[in-house]
């Protein structure tokens, strides 16, 4: 596996490549590698011919308050995790060779990162859409996959890469989960065993609504309160939100007749957790 840090370096790998016909995957990442990872970079290896995964813990993606300084960094880990894997590259940029002096420009998707993620964290999406943005010009991919775990975000990009006409097919994973169920997550290693126990608690809520929506109800209201009051069963837990959305433009579904994405963040002590289910509505039966 070769390690490659420069920027120019990972272009010149990938357009070589390219000019040879190979089929490039690609996987970004912020390392602190685990099975929700693994499981990208599997499908991404039986899916195309050359494969980079990117380990760039992205600055501009945090806020002030956030934990960009003490985010997991296991690099020989994440490098053994990708070997195991059969990655071909594993690209590490640098900070300053992200975000060279004089660096300004930024894009936004306004509508996608408007609600839910983007309202906790304003300046998140910008961050992510104009990082993705700039690992697909350096690593020049055909295909990059992306999980289903961060929801919100997979949308952004598929929308980014619409709208810019990027080039790159987006794949989106189903999210891996422990045992229990909890979402696997970089940020899990900051739970307590206390908080850990505790923390499946949000998937158990959105489980509850899409039970709901799966048996019939259409009235998102009243699935929005079911889901609370499950996690309020747990007092450790803080909501930030909950909802019933459309899949595509993230905006709230009144009433629910197709398919909807649940999304919901809540809190436990200084972990942030997110999660989603995606449901399709109980079909009325026909008769015919
Ligand atoms: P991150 O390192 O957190 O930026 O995540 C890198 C990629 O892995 C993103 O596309 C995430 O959505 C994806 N990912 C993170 N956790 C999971 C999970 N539990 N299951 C599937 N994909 C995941």
């Amino acid at each position: 596996m070769k390690i490659i840090r420069s920027p120019a370096a990972m272009t010149a790998w990938s357009e070589r490549l390219r000019r040879e016909g190979v089929t490039i995957g690609f996987v970004p990442t912020m390392g602190a590698l685990h099975e929700g990872h693994r499981s990208l970079i599997r499908e991404a290896r039986l899916q195309c011919d050359a494969l980079v995964v990117s380990i760039f813990v992205n600055p501009t993606q945090f806020g002030p308050r956030e934990d960009l300084t003490k985010y997991p960094r296991p690099l020989s880990h994440d490098r053994a995790i990708c070997r195991q894997e059969g990655v071909d590259v594993c690209f590490e940029p640098t900070a300053e060779a992200m975000y060279p002096e004089g660096f300004q420009t930024t894009v936004t998707v306004p509508a996608v990162a408007r609600r839910w993620e983007g309202e906790v964290r304003p300046h998140h999406f910008a961050g992510v859409a104009t990082v993705v943005t700039k690992l697909f010009g350096m690593v020049r991919p055909h295909r990059a996959l992306f999980g289903q775990k961060d929801f919100q975000q997979s949308v952004l990009v598929q929308q980014l890469v619409k709208d810019l006409n990027l080039g790159v097919d987006i794949v989106v994973r189903p999210t891996v989960r422990e045992q229990d169920g909890l979402a696997m997550s970089s940020r899990n290693v900051y739970l307590s065993p206390d908080e850990r126990g505790r923390a499946v608690v949000l998937y158990k809520g959105l489980q509850t609504g899409a039970k709901m929506i799966r048996t019939g109800e259409t009235d998102a209201r009243i699935i929005r309160s079911a889901m609370a009051q499950v996690i309020k069963g747990e007092p450790a837990m803080a909501i930030d939100y909950l909802a019933v959305c459309d899949l595509t433009t993230l905006e709230s579904l009144p009433t629910i007749t197709g398919k909807a994405v649940l999304l919901g963040a809540a809190r436990i002590g200084s972990v942030r957790l997110i999660d989603n289910i995606v449901v399709s509505a109980k079909q009325a039966r026909r008769n015919f």
